[in-house]
């Protein structure tokens, strides 16, 4: 339906009620007035009838000869001129006596007019007809004049032209009239309509102010009745609008926070598949925009087919299911899913909520863990074997040959020293660990040169059967916050390291040196360098770029892991630059604490 604007609505119904009553009124008058002008002509008329009746009165019943009827139509003349009316007089058998304004002889019977009829019936009788005498339309009025008992009529009329020109100036005067009034109510009718309804052009602003969000506004309270009920109502809407949106954005924000403190994932989908709430935690678990995937669907939004296949069968599941999926973008992910469908009071599906839960940092651990039980266990077990074999064949007789069962015992303690290198180390890394966990590392401000130094000093034997030389370099402040002995014994695994992958003869550099954040301590070689690809696991326990190379040289592949431990429990870290061929440059950084 088309749409107008009140004021078109109120102001046509207003303005065709006023035309039409005044309408109605001007016409009713019209008429009305015609009538009474009539009416009173026709009075008139009689009257007039009745004075000149008292005057020609005595003429008629004594006029015999023709002498007496000319002077009778003589005054009838006469009387006519001076009234301004036609004047007739009549005998009750039609024949006319009289007439002002023809003579009487020329005049045709008029017993059968209907005034005439009435007057010699004794009333007075009134018609409005044409003349065909005068040729023209007349209003007569005709009465009965009894005179000496003799009964005649007498009739007077005037024409109706006149009557209409008077009757049509007052019509006239009465339709401008209504024009006037016309042209006036329809003025005053705008005004009043516009006057009416201009408290809801304010109160339609106000309402835009609230559709706009600006629940705080509040409309003009209008002088009518129904209008300032009206606005009082909206009012109080708004306010009551404002309170619930109020809690709605409060219950919201609480909600937000909840979830994106949460560190498990959280996606909650509609009953057609599309992301309405996703947190920062799932957005990072699947690399998402949050902002970006809000709506979308899940084919659109989230690549893996697991995951999708996961969240269907979450949508149509009865109850919460529980599953796990890996990601394989940049690495593995592990993740396990709790899928919960979601319903809606009545019972109808609304849709599903997932709670994504990152394993991958546990389940590395946990690969960790096994690695490292079968590292240490293949480690311990290489020397075990051989003891154990060593030990069967002494006891088999080997013992009997000196010469035998004396090289015999020497691999045994090789290989005893080498299961006591492990278990020591082993003891140290778990020892660093417990304490590190535990935070009751004992620190101490230490002067580095000194502690370079020492650990220079317990390698001096190593590097003397090489020809090694071991040089120290301190630039500017070197003391820091460490625990001494650990300290040392990353040095010494950083330098027996060194002499133990350089050839003989060749230089040894350790380097202490403060940067503006504390202090690096270096320890470079002229070795044999190691490969690009073994430098992320170099730290990692047992590993080792040559075993059989590391072994000989009675390298447990724990020491480095040992220095990553010992530097990590002090708040630092340790990094190494290498190049095959070259020599590596092992880098410990210590910050400067407090
Ligand atoms: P290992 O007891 O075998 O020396 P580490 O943990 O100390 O064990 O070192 C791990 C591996 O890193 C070694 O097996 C060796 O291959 C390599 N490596 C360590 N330091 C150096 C170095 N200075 N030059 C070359 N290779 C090194």
């Amino acid at each position: 339906m088309k749409r107008r604007p009140l004021i078109w609505r109120l102001y046509p119904s207003y303005l065709i009620i006023t035309i039409l009553s005044l309408f109605m009124v001007t016409w009713y008058a019209v008429n009305y007035m015609g009538e009474l002008y009539l009416q009173e002509r026709s009075a008139d008329l009689e009257a007039r009838a009745k004075l000149v009746g008292h005057s020609i009165g005595p003429l008629i019943t004594g006029a015999q000869s023709a002498r007496d009827m000319e002077a009778l139509n003589d005054l009838c003349v006469e009387l006519g001129r001076e009234t301004n009316t036609r004047i007739t007089a009549i005998q009750p058998s039609g024949v006319v006596l009289c007439d002002s304004e023809e003579i009487p002889s020329r005049m045709d019977n008029h017993s059968d007019r209907p005034e005439i009829r009435d007057a010699l019936a004794g009333q007075t009788g009134t018609t409005i007809r044409y003349s065909y005498t005068l040729k023209t339309t007349f209003m007569y009025v005709a009465i009965p004049l009894v005179q000496d008992e003799n009964l005649s009529v007498i009739r007077t009329s005037v024409p109706v032209s006149s009557l209409e020109v008077v009757l049509r100036n007052a019509r006239l005067r009465l339709a401008v009239g209504a024009l006037l009034a016309m042209i006036l109510s329809s003025i005053v009718s705008l005004v009043v309509t516009r006057w009416i309804i201009r408290p809801l052009g304010e109160m339609k602003k106000g309402i835009e102010r609230f559709a706009s969000g600006d629940l705080s506004a509040r409309l003009p309270i209008p002088d009518t009745d129904e209008f300032a009920t009206l606005a009082e109502e909206m009012n109080s809407m708004a306010s009551q609008l404002d309170e619930r949106m109020k809690a709605i954005v409060h219950q919201r924000n609480e909600l937000e926070a909840v979830l994106s403190s949460m560190v498990e994932g959280v996606i909650a989908f509609d009953g057609d598949n599309r992301i309405i709430t996703i947190n920062h935690a799932a957005a990072n678990i699947l690399d998402l925009d949050p902002e970006h995937v809000a709506g979308k669907s899940v084919q659109e939004a989230i690549r893996n087919t697991d995951l999708q296949a996961f969240i269907e069968r979450t949508s149509s599941a009865s109850s919460p299911i529980e599953g796990e999926i890996v990601l394989h973008a940049d690495g593995e992910r592990f993740l396990q899913i709790h899928g919960t469908p979601l319903e809606a009071s009545g019972g109808e599906r609304m849709g599903a909520l997932l709670v994504l839960n990152d394993l991958t940092r546990i389940r590395t651990l946990e690969r960790i863990r096994r690695d490292f039980v079968a590292n240490a266990s293949h480690e311990i077990r290489t020397p075990v074997t051989s003891i154990k074999g060593f030990v069967e064949t002494l006891l088999e007789g080997a013992i009997d040959d000196p010469e035998v069962a004396h090289r015999f015992l020497e691999i045994i303690g090789k290989h005893s020293d080498r299961l006591n290198a492990i278990v020591e180390d082993l003891l140290s890394l778990s020892r660093i660990e417990r304490e590190a966990e535990d935070d009751d590392m004992f620190l101490e401000r230490e002067n580095i040169g000194e502690v370079i130094e020492e650990a220079v000093e317990a390698c001096h034997v190593a590097a003397d059967a090489k020809g090694i030389t071991v040089r120290s370099n301190c630039r500017g402040e070197s003391s820091a916050f460490i625990n001494r002995s650990l300290l040392v014994q990353a040095l010494i695994n950083l330098i027996d390291n060194a002499i133990k992958y350089s050839e003989a003869d060749r230089e040894v550099l350790v380097q202490c040196e403060s940067v503006p954040t504390g202090i690096t301590v270096s320890v470079k070689d002229n070795g044999c360098g190691i490969a690009p690809e073994h430098l992320p696991r170099l730290f990692e326990r047992f590993y080792r770029v040559d075993k059989s190379r590391s072994r000989d040289l009675g390298g447990t592949g724990l020491g480095l892991s040992i220095v990553k431990h010992i530097v990590q429990s002090h708040g630092g870290k340790v990094d190494v630059s290498s190049e095959p061929g070259k020599g590596s440059v092992f880098t410990i950084y210590l910050k400067n604490q407090g």
